[in-house]
């Protein structure tokens, strides 16, 4: 059954960093404060009371969870561990620096009932590291890695492909060295550019190009592909609209409220697109797919369907709970074709 989420924004909490993207006000909708004890039990409470007996999990997202000070941490901790003990609570995670990250810190978290640590790593490229204000390199979020993992806690890599200087290529090698290092999960966050960070001053000044939605798409569709032909999860594809995300905060980058969706989308679209490449223009032929997959098959707007007509008349895309979540079949007269979007695509890196 999987885990509900109960949030505690933790804004800018403990970073002495200034990164070129982040205004984590915005981000997270919090003014940072930290919550007390009581504010924390309440919050879980709340979500136990509508979770359906779903199990919970207590995340402190935001700043650099271990950068704050360690009885800041400690106390943080501490008020989730009696419901981590009488199982209201299954599980505790924490996102933080890669450079505030080593084997006794780990250590410590875990002791108190820790059992996943997600990493700002952004970019395993050195230069957009620096142009991006970072403050930290490739080596520490590789160490970092390594070491949360040697202490058998899951480790998650944020990666935020179309910083300054990046490029297509170099976020995929991000991607690749992040799961080299051990990553158990990854999120995806194309660059979002937001009012009042210094990167909207870049933007504003002509010094920075996002990438539009449409790239930032085309890109995760080849970072999604590679991380599942590798076993990784990709947990979450873009920033949500609950961050705090709205048309007063975004200035310009690639931001939808569904990017997640729209980048499955992507790859059922190359699939079939290889898939009826071979059929006679015009012929009417079936898709069947996971039923849990129907909506990204079919696509937002049904815009892969109306994408692929011009192929051939489509009938019906239909569920089939005998496919795997990652197949589909095309059906075509007597003739019938099945693959995956995992093993039946191939990407070549190209610039978007
Ligand atoms: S380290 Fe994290 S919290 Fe600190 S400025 Fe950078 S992105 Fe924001």
């Amino acid at each position: 059954m999987e885990a509900v989420t109960v949030p505690f924004f933790i804004s800018h909490q403990g970073c002495p960093h200034t990164c070129v993207f982040c205004d984590q006000h915005a981000i997270s909708g919090s003014l940072g404060n930290l919550p007390d004890r009581q504010q924390i039990h309440a919050a879980i409470g709340s979500w136990h009371r509508s979770a359906a007996g779903r199990p919970l999990e207590v995340a402190f997202f935001g700043g650099s969870f271990t950068a704050l000070p360690e009885s800041v941490q400690d106390e943080l901790l501490t008020s989730v561990r009696p419901l981590l003990e009488s199982g209201i609570v299954g599980s505790i995670r924490v996102s933080t620096r890669p450079d505030y990250v080593d084997d006794s810190v780990v250590r410590r978290l875990a002791a108190l009932g820790v059992a996943v640590i997600e990493i700002g790593v952004q970019s395993m490229d050195d230069d957009v590291l620096a142009l991006s204000g970072r403050g930290h390199d490739s080596a520490a979020s590789e160490a970092a890695l390594r070491c949360i993992r040697r202490q058998g806690v899951a480790a998650g890599a944020q990666l935020m492909p179309g910083l300054p200087g990046d490029t297509s290529a170099s976020a995929l090698r991000s991607l690749e060295r992040v799961i080299a290092a051990g990553a158990t999960f990854v999120r995806l966050y194309p660059v979002v550019v937001l009012h009042g960070t210094e990167l909207a001053r870049r933007y504003q000044a002509g010094d920075y190009r996002p990438l539009s939605l449409e790239q930032g798409i085309a890109l995760c569709k080849q970072l999604l592909h590679k991380a599942m032909r590798a076993g990784i999860d990709v947990i979450r594809i873009g920033l949500q609209a609950a961050d705090g995300l709205n048309s007063a905060t975004v200035l310009a980058g690639c931001w939808h409220p569904a990017l997640g969706q729209l980048v499955r989308s992507e790859l059922y679209f190359d699939l079939l697109s290889h898939l009826i490449a071979p059929l006679p223009d015009g012929v009417p032929f079936r898709v069947a797919c996971h039923p849990s997959r129907l909506s990204d098959v079919i696509g937002q707007k049904r815009q892969n369907l109306v994408r692929l007509r011009p192929s051939g008349a489509l009938i019906v895309v239909r569920p089939d709970d005998s496919l795997l979540e990652e197949e589909v079949m095309v059906e075509y007269s007597t003739q019938c074709f099945r693959s995956d979007i995992i093993t039946g695509l191939n990407y070549t890196i190209s610039e978007v």
